[in-house]
């Protein structure tokens, strides 16, 4: 959800988050005027588009906010004066963020030329009225024939405009929050030392960061990854069931409404693990003194040819979201968050005597020149730091004992719904089935050996060892290294 960071004091920054509250058990009536305020912002929007693009086309001057809220003003009964005030000021932003996007050279960027059958009800903070059992939503009507959505929802102290928006089959409230966070507190809470990292984002590995302290997180991406392979499965099987239906058959709408449950359910769980990786990356940024971060920019990787069931998983890896949640949850800690081109860093060995240029297959970086064995992930970073800080002064590959990897949370539908019972094993640290001599190993990435005493401890042999407790929170890795 977006977040923006607005410094408005030296001494206090306040950050606007998005809360998001599904909203079950409507009556028939309130869904009947949801739905007809919905296709009543679908007007307000189509005939701001429409004059628009006719201003457009005959070279007139284009219309202002204050020209779009005279065209609509009084002519959509079955919504809020306010509520057709914030639909016109969306769609103002819409053409001022195209015009922006266009001017910085992306022209692929379209101002709105389609008509919109529905469009998200917006309420500003105003418009809303708080009641001792709920909140009150205006809608359309004058005097006595007001009408209103009564629901049962306490909203947050600080809550500012909202929206209620048709997602996956059901309704949501988004609701922006606004918190206040003073800087003495952000700065007893994290003293950046001017610090540098680099995070190398990726699909199986969803962050890897490296640290100018010499120090290593990878966070696991298999987990989403998991859960995105199980949905494409699931919605394979009713995709086919549904081409064998007549299109809004009763049939069809059984197996659509299984599709929205499904869809809903993964975008929501997949938001949690992304919102949980990051923040670990962060988390650990924030213990390093890192005050500067860089993250390469995997742009084009996705554009690669590679048959179809890698390109489902390429156009599905949602990187763009993962960089905004740590530009977000940077900007929180104090971290100036900066991004750029990663080009060539993971083809480069990271051995500053060496610098061999070669493919890489799998998680582990193995030299062919010098003979260095690495975490694929983790050289990507690594060679980040040239890229991103022009440095003359080199940094290495963090030490095994100080690599730590983490899961985000407890991986799988199944394993999370029995408590306590979630997978076990350990994320794929890059090295698994391979034969490196084993002095080669100490010097390359990973855990040392597991000392005797905390094979006891924790069980034997390599399946016995938890890297990470199943909650996604606490690490055995500390007690192991
Ligand atoms: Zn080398």
């Amino acid at each position: 959800m977006p977040t923006r960071s607005v410094p408005t004091r030296e001494t206090y920054t306040t950050t606007t988050t998005v809360r998001i509250f599904p909203l079950h058990g409507l009556t028939p009536e309130q869904r009947v005027l949801l739905r007809a305020g919905q296709r009543e912002a679908g007007a307000v929007y189509s005939s701001c588009m429409q004059a628009h693009k006719i201003a457009r086309q005959t070279h007139d001057p284009w219309p202002s906010y204050t020209d779009l809220h005279h065209l609509t003003k009084g002519r959509h009964p079955d919504l809020c004066a306010q509520s057709v005030q914030s639909t016109c000021r969306a769609f103002d932003g819409t053409i001022r963020s195209t015009v922006t996007n266009r001017k910085a050279g992306n022209t692929r960027m379209r101002y709105p030329w389609k008509e919109r059958r529905f469009q998200p009800i917006r309420w500003p903070a105003q418009a809303l009225q708080r009641k001792r059992d709920g909140t009150r939503f205006p809608l359309g009507g004058r005097g006595k024939d007001r009408r209103y959505v009564d629901l049962p929802l306490h909203l947050p102290r600080k809550a500012g405009a909202c929206q209620v928006i048709w997602n996956h089959g059901q309704y949501e409230l988004h609701v922006c929050v606004t918190q206040g966070v003073a800087a003495a507190v952000q700065a007893a809470s994290h003293t950046p030392h001017g610090g540098r990292g680099c995070v190398d984002v990726g699909e199986i590995h969803q962050a890897a960061l490296v640290t100018d302290t010499g120090s290593g997180l990878i966070v696991s991406g298999r987990g989403i990854r998991a859960i995105m392979q199980g949905r494409n499965r699931a919605i394979g099987g009713l995709q086919k069931k549904q081409a064998r239906c007549t299109k809004y058959s009763r049939q069809w709408r059984k197996l659509q409404r299984a599709r929205d449950r499904i869809t809903g359910k993964v975008e929501r769980q997949v938001r949690d693990l992304r919102h949980k990786g990051m923040r670990l990356v962060i988390e650990q940024a924030k213990t390093e003194g890192v005050g500067e971060l860089y993250i390469g920019n995997p742009d084009g990787v996705r554009r690669h040819k590679t048959g179809r069931h890698h390109n489902q998983r390429m156009s599905q890896w949602g990187y763009g979201t993962d960089m905004r949640y740590l530009k977000e949850k940077g900007a929180r800690a104090g971290i100036t968050v900066g991004t750029g081109p990663e080009r060539g860093t993971s083809s480069t060995c990271p051995n500053p005597t060496c610098r061999q240029k070669q493919k890489v297959r799998g998680r582990r970086w193995a030299c062919r020149l010098c003979g260095g064995i690495w975490h694929r992930d983790l050289v990507g970073a690594t060679n980040m730091f040239a890229l991103a800080f022009k440095e003359t002064a080199i940094v290495l590959v963090p030490e095994r004992q100080n690599i730590t990897y983490r899961r985000p949370g407890p991986v799988g539908l199944r394993q999370r719904s029995r408590a306590g019972n979630a997978r076990r094993s350990s994320p794929d640290r890059g090295l698994r089935g391979t034969s490196i001599p084993t002095e080669l190993i100490t010097s390359a990435v990973g855990h040392p050996p597991v000392p005797k005493y905390a094979q006891a401890l924790l069980g034997t042999g390599p399946e016995g060892r938890t890297h990470c407790s199943p909650d996604g929170h606490g690490s055995a890795c500390s007690a192991l290294a």
